[in-house]
């Protein structure tokens, strides 16, 4: 290992320790246990020692957001550890078939027609897909995922919805968000208690699934996350630093 590499490593085992720090203390102030929550490190971008490296600190549940770009770490680190691979961006439906392959988790299902395809690809693996569906809860129109931002409207998303729920291969396991970026983390609050509300909707008029996760907080405001309800934690540049460009 060269020294470069070496002063990574620890940078990155000190970020990821205080990162899980906040998250426990985060949970025990809203009386949560700190085992509910799970840590997605967002390693996309970073190259291959760099997420090496966070491996080595201990980390086992990644997050990336290109299919392309992924596929090659997944594929090195495979003989080497075990680790729990999280797609956490927008997955065309032509990539379906990768995600099924390659994905422990699949958080940012966002389409009926993407549903359908990795229902489909899911089914000639053999396996069942652990999916999120990713909502908007703030109406910002760059955001990924089904507007839900009307509280009023909850009613209409519900056939939709169920189609999801009822096909066999995926297994429907919460919601996921992203919020707007603000700079003063407490603004991300309302959407994450929004996030929770939808939630519990569904759980309501949809039974059938289970709907325990919750994927929100990224690296300015997972705490504020896991006072509201955060199951999993996607958070990148606080543990691995400042992204280089893909
Ligand atoms: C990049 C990304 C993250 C991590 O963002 P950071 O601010 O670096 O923590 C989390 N979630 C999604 C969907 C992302 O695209």
């Amino acid at each position: 290992m060269n020294k470069l590499q070496n002063e990574y490593e620890l940078a990155i085992a000190r970020n990821l320790e205080d990162v899980q720090d906040k998250i426990f203390r985060s949970a025990r102030k809203t009386g949560r246990s700190p085992e509910d929550i799970k840590l997605v490190v967002v390693t996309k971008t970073h190259p291959l020692d760099i997420v090496r490296c966070v491996i080595a600190a201990g980390a086992r549940y990644l997050g990336e957001n290109y299919v392309d770009e992924a596929e090659e770490k997944i594929h090195a680190l495979r003989s080497e550890v075990q680790c729990s691979w999280h797609m956490i961006g927008h997955v065309q439906s032509r990539k379906a078939r990768l995600i099924c392959e390659h994905y422990q988790w699949t958080h940012s299902l966002d389409s009926l027609k993407l549903a359908i395809r990795l229902d489909r690809f899911a089914g000639e693996i053999g396996r069942k897909l652990p999916v999120l569906l990713e909502w908007n809860v703030s109406g910002e129109e760059s955001k990924q995922g089904w507007s839900a931002w009307d509280e009023q409207r909850w009613g209409d998303l519900l056939a939709e919805v169920s189609l999801i729920v009822d096909l066999p291969n995926l297994l429907v396991r919460g919601l996921m968000t992203m919020p707007p970026f603000f700079t003063d983390a407490e603004q991300s609050r309302p959407y994450f208690q929004r996030l929770r509300r939808l939630q519990e909707f569904f759980a309501q008029h949809l039974p059938q699934a289970s709907w325990q996760e919750l994927s929100m907080g990224m690296s300015a405001d997972f705490e504020i996350a896991v006072q509201e309800g955060a199951t999993l934690v996607r958070v990148g540049t606080a543990i691995m630093g400042t992204r280089p460009n893909p």
